[in-house]
Formats: C-alpha cells, structure tokens, sequence
C-alpha cells in the first residue's frame, strides 16, 4: 500500500506582490475577473522540513475539486489571483499549488480547510497595511530591506522571509514575503529556516 500521507514540519505562506511580478521581462496577465488589488496576494500555502527541504506533489490520485471550494471562490478570486499568462480564472492557478504543495498536507487539511486556512492566515497578516504604518508604499520607491523586515516583524510577531526579483533595469524589488505557520495552518511561528532571498538591502516597492 503506497502511504501517501507524508509528514512535515511546518508550512511557509507566501504571498506575492503584484507589482513586482508584472514588472519583468516575463509580464504578466490579469485574470478574466480584471485587475487584482494593489495588495499582496496568495501564492501558496508550502509544506516544508526544518532543513530547507521539501515533500511536493504528494498524491497524483489527487486532483482540486472545484465543488469542494466553489463557496470560497470568490473570496480566492480577490485575495489568490493568478497573473501567469494566458490570463485565467485562477482554478489552474489553485489547482497547481493544491497537487504540488496542498496534497503533502493532506493528512491535516483537506481541500476546503487548505484553501480556507491560507484566506484567513492573509487576514491575519495585513502586510500592505503593516507596511503602510510604516511609511512603506508601494510607489517605485526604495526602501531599505531591513526596515522592510521589521514593519512586517512588528505587525506579525515573527520575521518574514523577503525575496526579491529583478526588472528589465536590474533593480532588485520586493517579490515574496515568506511567513511560518505551524501543521495545522493557523498560526504564525518563528521560522525554523528562513528562504534566501536574493534581496539587496534597498529594493524597491513597485506600483500596482
Ligand atoms: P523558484 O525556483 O521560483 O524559487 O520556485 C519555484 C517553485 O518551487 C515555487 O513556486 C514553489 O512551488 C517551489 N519552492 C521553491 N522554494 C520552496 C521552498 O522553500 N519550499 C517549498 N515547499 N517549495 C518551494
Ligand atoms: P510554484 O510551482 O512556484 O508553486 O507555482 C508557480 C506556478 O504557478 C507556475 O507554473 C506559474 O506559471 C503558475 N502561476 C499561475 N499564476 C501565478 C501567479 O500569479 N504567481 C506565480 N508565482 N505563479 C503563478
Ligand atoms: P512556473 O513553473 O512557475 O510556471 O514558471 C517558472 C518561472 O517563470 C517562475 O519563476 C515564475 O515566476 C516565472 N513565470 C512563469 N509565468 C510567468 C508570467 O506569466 N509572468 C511572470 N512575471 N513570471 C512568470
């Protein structure tokens, strides 16, 4: 009997910044639903071992059922938008993270609690607000990346992993934001290993 259940020792949240993922010499699409919010969005919910390894694509015999999340839809259609092209409605999008992330955490959350405890963890941490408090705007300023760090830190409680892309100028710009969360997907945690994040130490924050 094949164990598909597989076991690991928490989760990184991600959450991307639009901007930044439009802004390079792969652009972007918007989804069918139109332009996303000038906020971070979901990228994925990643179970992840505490040496930097991790399970993926756990389960083959599982594939997302739209019935399981059609009342979350809308809710993933705001906070979980796809912006790869060809534009879509987000289903492949979601799709793709639940068989190669979401079925590695299929022993502690089904479909629905997988999609619906990374909508709450995105409430829970308000970055573009948290940064906001601290003067941090998405403006095609710099920033330094340490303070950058310690808006997210003050709002959250923990330290963010911060990754950054490159565009067509080669200015670095803040991408990803990784946070932890323990197995159940509720609760933000200290990282056990933080991502590195090819980040200078002033990026800038892109327009949206
Ligand atoms: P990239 O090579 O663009 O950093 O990552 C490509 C993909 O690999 C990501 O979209 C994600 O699915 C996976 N990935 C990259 N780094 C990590 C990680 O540290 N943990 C997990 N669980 N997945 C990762
Ligand atoms: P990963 O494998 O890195 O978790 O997820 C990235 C995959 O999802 C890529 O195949 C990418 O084309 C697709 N994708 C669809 N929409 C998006 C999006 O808005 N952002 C990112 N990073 N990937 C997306
Ligand atoms: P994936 O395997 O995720 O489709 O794509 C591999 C890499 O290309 C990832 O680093 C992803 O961010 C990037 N990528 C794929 N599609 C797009 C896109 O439509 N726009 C942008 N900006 N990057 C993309």
């Amino acid at each position: 009997v094949l164990c598909v259940s597989q076991d690991f020792d928490f989760f990184y949240f991600v959450q991307q910044w639009p901007g930044s993922y439009c802004d390079t010499k792969h652009s972007c699409c918007y989804p069918k639903t139109g332009k996303p919010a000038s906020d971070f969005g979901i990228h994925g919910l990643w179970p992840n071992y505490k040496n930097g390894r991790y399970p993926q694509n756990c389960n083959p015999d599982s594939e997302l059922d739209e019935s399981q999340i059609s009342e979350l839809t809308s809710t993933l259609q705001k906070d979980w938008p796809s912006l790869s092209c060809p534009s879509s409605n987000g289903y492949r999008f979601w799709s793709h993270e639940w068989e190669k992330h979401g079925t590695c955490a299929e022993s502690e959350l089904g479909q629905r609690d997988y999609f619906e405890a990374a909508l709450k963890l995105k409430q829970k941490a308000n970055l573009l607000q948290a940064l906001k408090n601290a003067g941090i705007k998405p403006d095609d300023e710099f920033y330094d990346l340490d303070s950058i760090e310690e808006a997210i830190k003050g709002a959250v409680g923990f330290a963010p992993g911060l990754e950054c892309n490159v565009d067509q100028s080669k200015n670095a710009q803040l991408f990803q934001v990784y946070l932890c969360v323990d197995t159940s997907g509720s609760d933000f945690i200290e990282c056990p290993i933080l991502p590195r994040g090819r980040c200078q130490s002033r990026v800038q924050f892109p327009k949206f």
